[in-house]
Parts: structure tokens; sequence; C-alpha cells
């Protein structure tokens, strides 16, 4: 009870965490796919070239696939509608990767290996693909295989990000010359990415020896303070670490600026690892270095501008005429450069300038031409200058007024260019720009500042999706620790698993109940799905075995009435129409003001079955027992009886003055019990021997007609005592009856049914004969012993075979014997190759039939005289009826007759109103032998009658009286002849052929 508690726990167990598992659990049936691997695998070389060049055998091999069942999570993953869909149209959740993975099962099976997984894709209904990992356990020799599989394809997501990141990261990398390093500090490893290779113009797959390489990348005057500022860092524990800028050394030997990033990871407040990235600031560094330098001239230029301006404004105050000298200075600048004058109003507040001077690179510079702007005004000459954001006029204005000079840069997005400008007056009033394109190293600037921004931007966004990422890979671990938990459960419990399913039916009144939960075990227990079960309550309720319904309410109303656990052992219809004992255990509770029951049920028909062949076996040892203990007590009386007979009248013999008729008689008496005892010997000795089992058959060829008559001829003594008419009919002919068989088993089975035909009859009479039986091609010879005894009731007529068995106890005892005579004549039988059957009906007699096979000396049949039956009687060209209560007699006249060589059939009837039957019956008799003296109905009064609706039919009597009287009397009867008894082979024959037409 324990045990099946424990059981009973398991596969709840197992039912839930299979059905509500959160991972599609398949459970399937490999065992004729294995067969069919196996099968293959003996026909060809290499199986693996067989099944990659013939998909339509992998293909037929999917479809060998038996699935038990699949759980919730699977219809899910799949979208499926529901379980017989998904089965249903397999095949479709296949696509090229799926078809390829189960090639690789295919060899797993193969080599006998009961364990697969692999990464694959499968094709949800929807047609979408989804990645998964499909895992296949393989139990009970291929019966039960568990198949999961596991959707990853938010895993494979989150990698792909991850290498899109990468890349990503890489092309910024590169655009922005940016490159990364990992160094480890508890090693002191360094790993680097590939943009710091090409940072450092190292080939990405050289092997490098990152210590020697750190000594020569860094420039020799930058090492110490670089390593300086790294130590820093990590003592720095967690507080954000300032960029720092150093120089390196390209393989080449160019030396490059660098910017370096840098983030220490910490763990248990120890440095472990230093993560830097690198930024070459060349081009950078080298934009600023020559605007210093620039700035610096201009600064120089400035100065002597200033001077050489004094002195042209100077010139300029003196005389207009050195002009052309002012403007032979112009045309030699480089830069852009343009004289103006201020123009104010009355509050000398600038209102406008007017262009006196450009120069031609101040043409160039602006595209402006110096014949459009001279002399005029700024704001006729370039009107849009209103419109800018910066006010030009004022910023000159002041220039000009208070004589300070500015330099700033400028963006024009007209021109879309840089220039530097420095302004400054060379004389109140007027003022002078000098402009320098600096686009070139401005929009360098500016892309470095906005490959910046970028590059952070997306160490921001990396760092975030390394983080989510992380928590996801997470997640996905522990989900696939449970996973592996889970499955390892799974399998302990599969082990053990029987089927069975769990319910949850509530009842809305007395007689309607209507479930609100089935496990999908339903479907192999019903025939149903679960939502077929909800919806209609009768698909299970229905198949409850009728003559186990009442039992079953009883139940119910009691553990209802009590609030109690039902418990059941019912019979249920199984979907195929068999039949199943099922194990139910419910409990009722209430919910919601109604009841509601929880409950499980299991197949126990293994169960019961062992149970009832527990039972038999236990009564079948009780009985032997019991048959042993009778035996005994029976053979005790068996054998006293003789045993009192021989001792007890050997003791009578002693007397004095015994006459001569007594001793002949006490003489008889201990002979005969001296012959039932050695009967009793033989049988016990016979059994014992055939218990043995070493008993051999001896086949010769035997006369079975010879072996008949001499039974009858023993046997008719016997009848004749106890005045019951022994019958015997013979089937073939003499030659065509001698056959090879045992003709000591034969004579065991015969005189064994005979003894008991005798013993068992009380009136009536016995009968016994043989025929050829063609069945099929096979020829059987059937002997038959008849009686019309006592009977045998139909559930002793099996049990009577079995040794020591006997129908009725006290009966046996009266008549004496050990219940061992017809299991020596049934074992004989099948040793001949045979088998014996009774069929027999109480109160009027039985019929033994012993089967055993024709085995014909004469294989060929007889030419002049053909095998002859009744059953043949259409190529007989005569029938002659015999008349004859004694068997003996009869057996006589038909063997004569046999002999005659005149095609002749016979009849037998055994008295007058026989006679009359077979007569009316049968219109093809010629002649009829016919005995007067009979049983029943003599022959005169059957010749009467026989001649009322046969009269031209010849009748002759058969007499042993030669009395003149009786032959008178017979001829009065109708009577055509006489023949007298004993009758001679001579006379009968001429008797014969006179009556034969
Ligand atoms: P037994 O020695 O008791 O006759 P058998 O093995 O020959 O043992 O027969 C077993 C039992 O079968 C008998 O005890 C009897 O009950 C039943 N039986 C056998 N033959 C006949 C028969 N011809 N008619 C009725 N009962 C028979």
């Amino acid at each position: 009870m324990e045990n099946l508690n424990q059981e009973l726990e398991y596969k709840k167990m197992f039912r839930l965490l299979f059905d509500e598992n959160p991972i599609s659990l398949w459970e399937e049936d490999f065992s004729v796919v294995k067969q069919i691997i196996d099968k293959k695998k003996t026909e060809i070389d290499d199986f693996k070239i067989y099944i990659d060049n013939n998909p339509d055998f992998v293909s037929e091999c999917i479809s060998k696939i038996k699935i038990y069942k699949v759980n919730n999570s699977s219809l899910d993953l799949f979208g499926a509608k529901n379980k017989e869909n998904l089965i249903t149209h397999l095949s479709n959740t296949f696509n090229e990767k799926s078809f390829e993975t189960f090639k690789n099962l295919l060899l797993t099976l193969a080599s006998g290996k009961t364990k697969f997984s692999e990464a694959t894709e499968y094709v949800k209904t929807n047609g979408e693909i989804f990645n998964a990992i499909i895992q296949f356990i393989i139990l009970n020799d291929y019966k039960n295989v568990i198949v999961s599989i596991t959707d990853i394809s938010e895993q494979i997501k989150n990698e792909n990000k991850l290498k899109i990141q990468n890349e990503k990261l890489i092309h910024a990398q590169y655009i922005s010359k940016i490159g990364d390093f990992t160094w480890n500090i508890v090693s002191g490893k360094v790993t680097w990415s590939s943009g710091m290779f090409q940072l450092l113009k190292y080939d990405f797959n050289e092997k490098i020896n990152y210590e020697k390489v750190n000594q020569k990348i860094h420039h020799p005057d930058d090492l110490e303070r670089v390593t300086n500022w790294l130590m820093k860092s990590i003592a720095s524990k967690n507080k954000p670490i300032e960029p720092y800028e150093y120089r390196l050394v390209r393989k080449d030997g160019e030396i490059i600026d660098v910017k370096t990033n840098g983030r220490v990871e910490f763990k248990d407040g120890k440095a472990i690892k230093f993560f830097g990235t690198c930024q070459d600031i060349s081009e950078q560094k080298g934009s600023e270095q020559k605007l210093k330098i620039q700035n610096d001239e201009y600064a120089a230029l400035n100065e002597e501008y200033k001077a050489q301006n004094e002195k042209l404004l100077l010139a300029m105050e003196i005389a207009i005429e050195n002009e052309i000298e002012q403007q032979l200075l112009f045309s030699n600048m480089s830069t852009g450069f343009a004289f103006h004058k201020i123009i104010v109003d009355k509050n000398n507040k600038a209102i406008d300038y007017k262009f006196i001077k450009v120069n031609e690179t101040f043409e160039q510079l602006t595209g402006l031409l110096a014949i459009n702007l001279i002399g005029k005004k700024v704001s006729i000459a370039l009107p849009e200058i209103e419109k800018d954001t910066v006010d030009w006029i004022a910023i000159y204005g002041k220039v000009a007024i208070t004589g300070k000079a500015i330099t700033f840069n400028n963006y024009s997005e007209a021109l879309n260019k840089w220039f530097s400008i420095n302004a400054y007056s060379p004389q109140k009033g007027y003022f002078v720009t000098i402009f320098e394109d600096i686009s070139n190293q401005k929009f360098a600037e500016e892309k470095i500042k906005q490959q910046n921004q970028e590059y952070a931007e997306l160490i921001k966004e990396l760092t975030a999706s390394e983080e989510e990422l992380r928590a996801a890979n997470e997640e996905l671990v522990n989900a696939k620790n449970s996973a592996e938990e889970k499955e390892l459960q799974l399998q302990l419990i599969t082990d053990n698993f029987v089927s069975g399913m769990i319910y949850q039916v509530t009842m809305l009144d007395e007689n309607t109940k209507k479930f609100n939960y089935v496990s999908d075990a339903v479907n192999k227990l019903y025939g149903c799905t679960p939502d077929e079960a909800k919806e209609n309550p009768d698909l299970i309720y229905g198949k409850i075995h009728k003559d186990d319904i009442s039992d079953l309410i009883k139940k119910e109303k009691e553990a209802l009435r009590t609030m109690s656990v039902l418990k059941s052992e019912t019979r249920v219809i199984n979907p195929d129409g068999s039949t199943r004992w099922s194990y139910y255990v419910s409990k009722p509770r209430v919910n919601k003001g109604l009841v509601c029951w929880d409950g499980i049920e299991l197949d126990i028909t293994e169960h019961k079955k062992i149970e009832q062949e527990l039972i038999i076996a236990k009564e079948k040892a009780e009985e032997s027992d019991q048959l042993k203990t009778e035996f005994i007590n029976n053979m005790s009386h068996e054998i006293r009886t003789p045993m009192n007979g021989i001792l007890g009248f050997s003791e009578f013999l002693n007397k004095p003055n015994l006459s001569d008729i007594k001793q002949k008689q006490y003489i008889t008496i201990i002979q005969n019990s001296g012959h039932q005892l050695m009967r009793i010997i033989n049988d016990i000795l016979e059994i014992s021997k055939l218990g043995t089992k070493q008993v051999k058959t001896i086949e010769k060829p035997v006369c079975l007609n010879d072996l008949l008559l001499e039974h009858f001829s023993i046997f008719d003594i016997k009848a004749k005592e106890s005045k019951i008419p022994l019958y015997y009919k013979k089937g073939l002919s003499d030659i065509n009856s001698t056959i090879f068989t045992d003709e000591t088993k034969i004579n065991k089975i015969i005189s064994n049914l005979l003894e008991n035909a005798l013993k068992y009859t009380n009136e009536g009479f016995i009968e016994f004969g043989y025929k050829l039986i063609k069945h099929k091609g096979d020829s059987n010879i059937q002997i038959y012993v008849k009686d019309t005894g006592i009977g045998i009731k139909p559930e002793k007529q099996e049990s009577i075979f079995i040794r020591f068995s006997q129908e009725e106890k006290e009966l046996s005892k009266n008549v004496g014997g050990l219940g061992l005579g017809l299991s020596i004549a049934k074992e004989n039988a099948e040793l001949l190759g045979g088998n014996i059957i009774v069929k027999s009906e109480k109160g009027k007699g039985s019929i033994f039939f012993i089967t055993i096979p024709y085995n014909p000396v004469n294989s060929e049949p007889e030419k002049n005289k053909p095998s002859i039956t009744k059953n043949q009687v259409s190529i007989k060209n005569h029938t002659v009826l015999i008349v004859e209560d004694e068997e003996v007699n009869h057996l006589y006249i038909d063997t004569l007759l046999e002999n005659f060589d005149l095609n002749l059939n016979t009849l037998h009837a055994k008295n007058g109103q026989e006679a009359v039957e077979i007569c009316k019956q049968n219109n093809e008799i010629d002649i009829v032998l016919m005995d007067l003296k009979m049983p029943i109905m003599n022959g005169y009064e059957a010749t009467k009658l026989i001649k009322e609706f046969c009269p031209d039919l010849p009748i002759i009597a058969q007499t042993a009286y030669t009395v003149q009287a009786d032959k008178d009397k017979a001829k009065a009867a109708g009577c055509v002849d006489f023949i007298s008894k004993p009758i001679y082979e001579k006379a009968l024959n001429e008797i014969i052929k006179k009556y034969l037409k």
C-alpha cells in the first residue's frame, strides 16, 4: 500500500511535471524507427552516406515516430490549436535545418547511444521559424523517448544584437581611430581589439608578445608618465579616471598622439581589470599645433601690419599717390585683406561701413569681386549682412572707433568655410580685416568632436546593452539549470511511468457533472481531448462498465456523505473496445457552494492481471494439494478393496471341509482382486512414467480394424455382463486402416475410454469406432467412444483430464477408480501427435473423440476396393441393411459382405424400430438382412412395417431357428427368403447375388 501511494505520488508528480512543464516536452515511441534503422544497417555499408543520399528514407522514419503525448508548452511553442493538429502535421514543423538534425538523430540511434541534443530550427504553424535546442532521452528500449524543445530564439537574437553592436563598435572605432585594450591586472595579460591593431598598424593575425610590445609602443619619453597615470587610475578606486594624452609609436615607427579613457573593474575590492580605449588625436593635435603656430604668426604679422599700416595711413594721410605702393603690398599678401571705413551717425555709433580696398586673396577666399565692393557701403554690397545673427557693423565699428584689435574664428554659412579673422584699426574711423581660411583644421576638429560624441554615446549604449545581455544571459542560465533539474526528475519518474490521469470535476447538481480539468492522458484512456471531455462528461462516464456503475455511485454517495476519500477499482471500456481496470482515488470538497472532486485515475489492468493470476495460481495449488489428499484416500480405498478380497478369501481357502464349488468361487474372487490390483498398479506406473516425460513412441504398422475388434471382443463380454449392448463401427478397409502408430498407446487410450463408458453407463448402449477425416490437406483418424451414461457437467468437462480429478468423488468411490484413466488417455493421445476431447450432456451420455494423424502404410489407394465409408454412398452400387442387435454378428456379416467384391455399402440397425426408420429415410437400400429376435421391435414386426411402404424391397430373414413354423411366420410377415445362422460365406454370397437387381 505504501509503495502504491508512493507510486501514485510519483505518477501525479510526473503528470504535473509533464503537462505543466514550461519546456516543450514530448513522449514518443521510436521502437519502429529503430527497427527500420537496424534493418537498413545490415543492408548497406555506410549508414551516414545512405541517409545523406536518401531523404525519402529519412521522411519514412519521421512518419514512423509514434507520439504518445505532448504537453501544453509544446502547443504554445508551435502555436498549435490542439495536439492532434500538431501531431498529424508534424512534418510541417520541419525545415531544412530540423531535417538535418533529424538525420543526426538517426545516426545517434544507429550508433546505439541513448542521448542526443542539438541546436536547430523548427517551424511554427504560422510559418514562423524559431531557434531551438532539442534533446532526446531514450528509455525503455526506444519505446519511451522523452523529447524536450527549448526555444532559444531570444538568446540568439541577443547574441546577434551583441554581434551587431560589436561590429558597430569596431566600425566606430575604425572611423574614430579608436582601439581598445584590456589589461588583466591579476595575470598581467593584455588583449587588443582589432581597432587597436589598426591604430598601431600591427597585423591582426600576428602573434604578439604584449610585454615586449608594451615597451615598444610607448614613446620612450612618455612611458614613465603613462605608467604613473595607470597606477594612479587603479589606486583611485571608484573615482572617474581622467582621460590621458600621450604618444604611442606605431609598428612602422610613426609617432601618434593618443588620448586614453579607462575604467577599472573591481572584484571584492580588488582591481582585476583595466579596460581602456585609445584614440588617435594626432590630427586634432596637429591642427591645434598648426593653429597655435598660425596664431603666433598672425600675432607677429599683426604687429608687422600694425607698423606697416601706421606707415601706410600716414602715407594715405600724406598722399594718396602712395596707393600704388599700397596696392603692391595688398596683392602680395597670402592672407585675405580688406580695408574699410566706418560710417557713424551723429552719436558716433557705427551704422555702416564702406569697402576701400580688398586684395586678391580676399577675392579668392570670399568669392566676392573687388569691383562690386570698392567704394560701396556694406549694407548695399552685401545686404544679407543685416540679417546675420552677428552684428558685424557694431563689432567692426567698435574696433574702428576704439582701436582695440580682435581675433576670432567665424563660420560662413554661405561659403561653408571657417575663417580666422583678425580686425584692427590702423587709424581711427578705419578698420582692416585679415582673413585666413581655417576650414580644413576646423572641419577636422569638428569631425573628431562629432565622432567623440558618437563614440561616447555608443559606449553608453553598449554598456547598457552589455548589462541587459548579462541579465538576460543570467536568466537563461537559471532557466536552463532549472530545466535540467526538472528533466532529471522527469527522467527518474519516467522509469516508473504507468498511464493515468488527473481530473477535477464539479457537481452542478446530483446528476450533472462537469470537468473543470482533465490531464492529457484522457486521450489515451478515453480517446478524447481534454477540451472534448470538458465539453461532454459523458465521454468519460459513458465508458464505465455497466456492471460497475452502481457500485461506483454507491461509493461516491458514501464519500460525499462523509466528505471522505473515494477509492474504487472499476472496469472501464478502452477506446479500442477492450476493457481495463481503473483505480479511482478522489476527494470531494465544497467550492463556491458546489461539490468539487479532485481525483486521479490509474490504469491498474496489469496489477489486476497479476492479482488474478496469483489467485488462480493459489487456487490451483490448493486444488492440486486437495487432489493429492483425495488421491491418497482414494488409493488406500482402491488398494484395500482387492487386498481385502485377496487376504480374506485366501484365509477362507484355509478352512477345512471347503466344497469344490466354494473353493473355485473363492479362487475366482482372489484372481479378480489380483487383476484389479494389477490394473491399479499399472495405472500408477503408467502415470509416473508419463510424469518423467521419458516416454517415447514406437511406431509400427498397426491395423486399426484388428486392434479395435480385439477391444470389442474383450469389452463385449463385460458389456454383456452389464447388459449394455456394445457396438463397433469400422471406418476403413483393413488395408486402409493399417497405419503407422504406437499400438500400446492406442490400446491404453481405447481401453481406458471403454472401461469408463462401461463404468458410467447404466442403460442404453455403448458404441465405438473411427473414421477418416480430411481437412485442408490433413488426414486424421478420429476414434470415438460413445455412451448413453450419466454424462459430465459442462464445468467438469475440462478438469476430468487432469490427473487424479473425478467429477463426483462419492460416485467414483462406488464404481472404483483413481481418476487417472482419462489423463493417461490424454497424455498418450498427445504423445501420438493428437488430442482428446469430450462432448457430453449430464444425464444423457458422453462421446469422447480421439484424433491422431493418419499415416497409412499403403499410401496407394486400393485399386479394386476403394475405401468405403457411409459418407460415400454415391459411389456404391448397392446398399445392404443389416438388422442385428448382436454387434459381433453384425461385424461378422459386414466383414463377409466386404469381401464379396460387390461394391456394397452397408447400413446397420440395432433393432426393428431402427430398421423401419432407416428404410423410411433411405430409398437406396437394395436388400435387408433381418434378424428376427431383437429387443424393442422384433424382425417380424419390422418386416411387416417396411413392406407397407416398400413392398418391393427384398427382406431376407436370418435366423437360428430352423423350425418351419418360424419360416412361415417370416414369410407371412413379408420376407422373401431365409438364411440360417451361423451364416456361411458361400450361402450369403449366393443369396445376395440372387436378390441384387
Ligand atoms: P476414474 O478412475 O475416476 O474413472 P478417469 O480419469 O478415467 O478416472 O475419469 C475421470 C472422471 O471423469 C471420472 O471420475 C468421471 O467422473 C468422469 N468420467 C470419465 N468417463 C466418463 C463417462 N464415460 N461418463 C461419465 N463420466 C465420465
